[in-house]
Protein backbone atom coordinates (compact mmCIF):
# COMPACT_ATOMS: atom_id res chain seq x y z
CA UNK A 1 0.00 0.00 0.00
CA UNK A 2 0.99 3.56 -0.89
CA UNK A 3 -0.13 7.26 -0.19
CA UNK A 4 0.51 9.83 -2.01
CA UNK A 5 0.79 13.30 0.23
CA UNK A 6 0.74 16.72 -1.53
CA UNK A 7 0.41 19.97 -0.23
CA UNK A 8 -0.63 18.50 3.24
CA UNK A 9 0.04 21.12 6.04
CA UNK A 10 1.88 18.62 9.17
CA UNK A 11 4.88 18.63 9.44
CA UNK A 12 5.74 15.51 10.38
CA UNK A 13 4.16 11.88 10.24
CA UNK A 14 4.68 8.68 11.75
CA UNK A 15 4.67 5.70 9.47
CA UNK A 16 4.49 1.94 10.06
CA UNK A 17 6.76 -0.28 8.24
CA UNK A 18 4.76 -2.70 6.38
CA UNK A 19 7.65 -5.24 6.58
CA UNK A 20 8.62 -4.99 10.68
CA UNK A 21 6.21 -2.93 12.16
CA UNK A 22 8.43 -0.57 13.52
CA UNK A 23 6.94 2.96 14.02
CA UNK A 24 9.10 5.63 12.75
CA UNK A 25 8.62 9.66 12.86
CA UNK A 26 9.23 11.42 9.62
CA UNK A 27 8.85 14.48 7.96
CA UNK A 28 5.59 14.75 5.58
CA UNK A 29 7.68 15.59 2.90
CA UNK A 30 11.52 16.22 2.06
CA UNK A 31 13.52 15.37 -0.85
CA UNK A 32 15.44 12.20 0.25
CA UNK A 33 14.05 8.68 1.24
CA UNK A 34 13.07 7.51 4.47
CA UNK A 35 13.89 4.10 5.39
CA UNK A 36 13.09 2.32 8.40
CA UNK A 37 15.82 1.96 11.08
CA UNK A 38 15.25 -1.43 11.44
CA UNK A 39 14.88 -3.72 8.02
CA UNK A 40 16.21 -1.02 5.88
CA UNK A 41 12.64 -0.85 3.86
CA UNK A 42 12.28 2.52 2.05
CA UNK A 43 9.27 3.91 4.01
CA UNK A 44 8.95 7.36 2.10
CA UNK A 45 10.31 8.22 -1.06
CA UNK A 46 10.10 12.08 -2.80
CA UNK A 47 8.29 11.57 -6.11
CA UNK A 48 7.97 14.83 -8.48
CA UNK A 49 7.28 17.61 -5.94
CA UNK A 50 4.72 14.75 -3.51
CA UNK A 51 5.56 12.53 -1.04
CA UNK A 52 5.24 8.87 -1.52
CA UNK A 53 4.40 6.75 1.54
CA UNK A 54 5.13 3.21 1.37
CA UNK A 55 3.34 2.07 4.43
CA UNK A 56 0.44 2.62 6.92
CA UNK A 57 0.53 6.83 8.45
CA UNK A 58 -0.48 5.90 11.92
CA UNK A 59 0.31 9.31 13.22
CA UNK A 60 0.44 12.98 12.25
CA UNK A 61 1.97 16.34 14.16
CA UNK A 62 2.41 19.89 13.62
ZN1 LIG B 1 11.05 -2.24 9.06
Amino acid sequence: MSTKIKGMDKSFIKVKCPDCGTETITYARGSTEVKCPVCNTVLAKPTGGKFEINGQIVGEFK
